[in-house]
């Protein structure tokens, strides 16, 4: 029987989750849901300087707010555990016991400057710099004089010379490496924490991992991770790099590409089901043309057959697309919940709001809702219903007011006659005005737009009129009467 599919995404909580974290999260996630199987949240806190518990507490957060959740990891805990690197130091002992024992790897006392002397000669006579030390001849009594003299040892893995490393990869085949690139490098460093490399094969081993899907750029890693794997007489888990995520400039995703990390696209107000959607498609492909994809549904279609060798790119434009395409769907409730705190911050709103605003609110934003593409627009596109009377614009705007100031007095006169103040009837009021003063299209609507708004953009005019209600309306044109009368 096939053993049950276990799977895991490792972050280092060295900083927030990012774009290509998160995918990879998303890859695994979706790959053990599909095989009904386990996914392990394990947390590789082995740098000590840069890993903080603020990192792992918002990746996790991160993590959940994109809907990817885990069944065994730090803060669920799991029969595998502890999840955290650092807390598992007594599990990597008996393992580097056994390859020490074995001549596997060795104690090295060399220091840091010694080592770095010794790159710089090899750099200096052309070649690639790998490790060269003496501790692998070193005399076992000597060794074990000088740790009991209590002097400070790393312990290295010894790289079997001569040797072709095959990595059998889903995604991209088989990927060879010769073992004469790769110096003996550190398992354990002398303060006893594991090193990378050890501690994900270990882990992996110890949590039962059959799968590894992880980023391209620790493939470079993996042949180290073999040779670990075949020195503990230890079957592989499937690898499955999946590639780079690359700007637009086809460089790699950096900060310079603008937002890279999940808290700051949900700070803009992406929805979490567009950006999950927008991941899955960077490097996967489904089968058929569909594009939108709830969880669910990319958990029955994914499969890593469909994931690409090649880079993906990250086209900001298209996630706006998309992030606009599921604000679209949004229910007034939802769209009211989800602005709400852009509303707020730009002072639109505050405190308790009475039932009465809330529909007003609720209308507001649906009269924007096709015109925002991220939650973060949305104070910029409903400043036109907020901050009473507007002067207009420099340009255009004017122009129109001071062409149509005749078309604007009329209205004025008309506003109070206007029967319920609802779209229709204004919409009713505009044709019988424009019909009685023979204007029409454009010079009809935009002196009209440019009074109530102060500019020529916006919702559309019977709804952004209605919405500012008869007083507000009237309110507007006289201002805007005024200040062309007073405009020098
Ligand atoms: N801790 C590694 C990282 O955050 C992941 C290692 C792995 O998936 O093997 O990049």
């Amino acid at each position: 029987m096939e053993r049950e599919t276990r799977v895991r995404f490792a972050p280092s909580p060295t900083g927030p989750l990012h774009i290509g974290g998160a995918r990879s999260a998303l890859f695994n996630w979706l790959f053990a849901r599909r095989r009904g199987g386990k996914m392990v949240l394990r947390v590789e806190d082995t740098d000590t300087e840069r890993s903080t518990r603020e990192s792992e507490a918002e990746i996790m957060e991160s993590l959940r707010w994109l809907g990817l959740t885990w069944d065994e990891g730090v803060d669920t805990g799991g029969e595998r555990g502890p999840y955290r690197q650092r807390e598992r130091l007594h599990i990597y002992g008996p393992h580097v016991k056994g390859l020490l024992r074995e001549g596997k790897a060795y104690y090295c006392f060399c220091s840091a400057e010694e080592l770095e002397s010794g790159r710089q000669e090899m750099l200096s006579r052309g070649e690639v710099p790998r490790h060269q030390g003496d501790c692998l001849s070193l005399p076992h009594e000597e060794v074990k004089e000088r740790l009991a003299r209590g002097e400070k040892a790393a312990i290295r893995f010894k790289v079997p010379a001569g040797r072709e490393v095959v990595i059998p990869d889903l995604v991209r085949g088989e990927v060879t490496f010769k073992t004469d690139g790769i110096g003996d490098f550190i398992i354990i460093k002398s303060d006893g924490i594991p090193t990378y490399n050890f501690a994900v094969v270990v882990d992996d081993l110890e949590m039962g991992i059959t799968h590894v899907i992880r980023a391209e750029e620790h493939l470079s890693n993996t042949p180290r991770q073999v040779l670990i794997y075949e020195a503990l007489g230890a079957d592989l888990p499937h690898f499955a790099h999946i590639s780079l995520i690359l700007g637009e400039d086809r460089s790699k995703m950096s900060k310079r590409h603008g937002a890279t990390s999940i808290f700051q696209y949900r700070r803009m107000g992406y929805l979490p089901e567009a950006l999950v959607n927008y991941l899955a498609l960077l490097g996967w492909s489904p089968e058929e043309e569909e594009e939108f994809f709830t969880l669910e549904e990319l958990a029955r279609a994914f499969s890593l057959d469909r994931v690409t060798k090649s880079p993906a790119v990250f086209d900001s434009e298209k996630l706006n697309w998309m992030n606009g395409c599921y604000l679209r769907k949004l229910s007034p409730e939802r769209l009211l919940s989800h602005s709400l705190p852009y509303l707020q911050e730009a002072g639109y709103a505050a405190g308790e709001i009475a039932p009465e605003r809330e529909e007003w609110l609720k209308a507001v934003l649906v009269s924007i809702q096709t015109k925002v593409e991220y939650l973060a627009q949305v104070p910029e596109q409903a400043s036109v219903y907020f901050g009473g009377v507007k002067d207009p614009e420099e340009g255009e705007a004017r122009e129109f007011i001071r062409k149509g100031r005749l078309l604007l007095q009329e209205l004025l006169q008309r506003v109070e006659g206007v029967e319920t103040w609802d779209e229709e009837n204004i919409k009713e009021a505009l044709k019988v005005l424009g019909k009685d003063l023979k204007i029409k299209g454009k010079s009809l609507f935009m002196p009209v737009r440019a009074a109530v708004s102060g500019q020529l953009w916006g919702p559309e005019l019977p709804t952004l009129m209605c919405l500012l209600g008869r007083e507000g309306v009237k309110e507007r044109i006289a201002h805007s009467l005024k200040w062309v009368e007073t405009e020098k």
